[in-house]
């Protein structure tokens, strides 16, 4: 039996890859910063909050990365902890950059340290690549971040790509897209519009604020991408791939479904607001998952429209109606 450790098992991947290496066979243990003070009300949401073990670890202190290590002695390592809102990151700056880059260096010298055959996933990111110019972008697409988080992102994959060539360690990087699900936290747009056109059509009289709704974004289903972070670990070689449903849709397009599939005219309700703009946007973002099809078998089985159904039912459900949709 397998041991996986996912770091930032709270969140909303950390949860579905739990969920899924669970039914896998492995022992899995989860860490967060603080294990006494989460919620881990997505766990809880699954109903997998007693199967996991919970760790305390701050990625940014090696001691704490190496003394886990040792305790819970992995042969998968997940890490998909670090400050993950592009918004945020041009608030918080130095703390994306340190929880993400600095938190995967730790994890790669504590593997190197301690000399064991651990692998490692790091969750990478399209905010890499930044504008993809109308074209899908592959593996071999420059990276040209335009946020913080996606230098963050940018760094921590050389920092693996570095490692894996200098020291052979079993490492690899997922260039996921935008995934979403109903455990996606309301600061994401996404859940945002679901959750207020909600409201709307549960009778609120608010109003939807949104930023700049031209931006494309290639929208995929969380609990599908997880399985390709775990297939990543399962081949032979590490490598790195792009993970993503190969189509884009603008931002509107998610707001018309969304709002359409609760008999709502988006247009009564939306207004933008000039002061959401980020001060850098990627107008285009899509990417070409060709490679992990080849190697990983992998393919997105869902696209926005799909993604939007599934938040809606979910929401739905939780208000109390009888859907039966199941998250995963
Ligand atoms: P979440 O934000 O849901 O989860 C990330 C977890 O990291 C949190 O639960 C939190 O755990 C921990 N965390 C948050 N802020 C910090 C911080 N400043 N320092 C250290 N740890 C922190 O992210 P997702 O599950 O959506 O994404 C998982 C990973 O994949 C992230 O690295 C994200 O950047 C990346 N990614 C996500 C995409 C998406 O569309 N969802 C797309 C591409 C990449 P706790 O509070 O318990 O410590």
């Amino acid at each position: 039996m397998k041991t996986a450790l996912i770091c930032g098992i709270s969140g909303q991947d950390g949860a579905y890859l739990a969920q899924l290496l669970l039914e896998k066979g492995y022992t899995v243990c989860g860490t967060s910063r603080d294990a006494q003070m989460s919620s881990f009300s997505s766990l809880k949401r699954l109903g997998i909050y007693n199967q996991v073990k919970l760790e305390s670890m701050a990625l940014t202190d090696f001691r704490s990365v190496l003394q886990v290590l040792t305790k819970v002695d992995p042969d998968e390592i997940y890490n998909l902890a670090g400050q993950s809102s592009v918004g945020l990151s041009f608030e918080l700056p130095v703390e994306t950059l340190e929880s993400i880059a600095t938190g995967t260096l730790n994890l790669l010298e504590a593997i190197r340290f301690l000399a064991k055959p651990i692998k490692l996933y790091n969750a990478g990111s399209s905010e890499c690549f930044g504008n993809t110019n109308g074209e899908p972008a592959d593996e071999q697409t420059p990276f040209r971040p335009r946020s913080p988080y996606g230098v963050a992102k940018a760094t921590a994959f050389w920092e693996v790509a570095n490692y894996r060539e200098a020291y052979g360690i079993f490492a690899a990087s997922g260039i996921l897209f935008n995934h979403e699900s109903p455990l996606r936290p309301q600061r994401f747009v996404t859940q945002k519009i679901i959750a207020t056109a909600q409201r709307i059509a549960a009778g609120s009289r608010e109003i939807l604020r949104l930023g700049n709704t031209a931006i494309q974004r290639d929208w995929g289903w969380a609990p599908e991408y997880v399985e390709a972070m775990y297939l990543m670990l399962q081949q032979p070689q590490p490598d790195d791939y792009v993970i993503a449903t190969g189509q884009a849709f603008a931002l509107q397009d998610f707001v018309a479904q969304a709002f359409a599939s609760l008999d709502l005219d988006w247009q009564a309700h939306v207004v933008i607001d000039q002061s959401l703009y980020r001060p850098t946007e990627i107008a285009h973002s899509q990417g070409n998952p060709a490679k992990a099809k080849r190697q990983l078998g992998w393919k997105a089985q869902f696209a926005m429209p799909d993604v939007v159904r599934h938040m809606v039912a979910a929401g739905n459900k939780d208000a109390g109606a009888t859907d039966s949709f199941k998250f995963s």
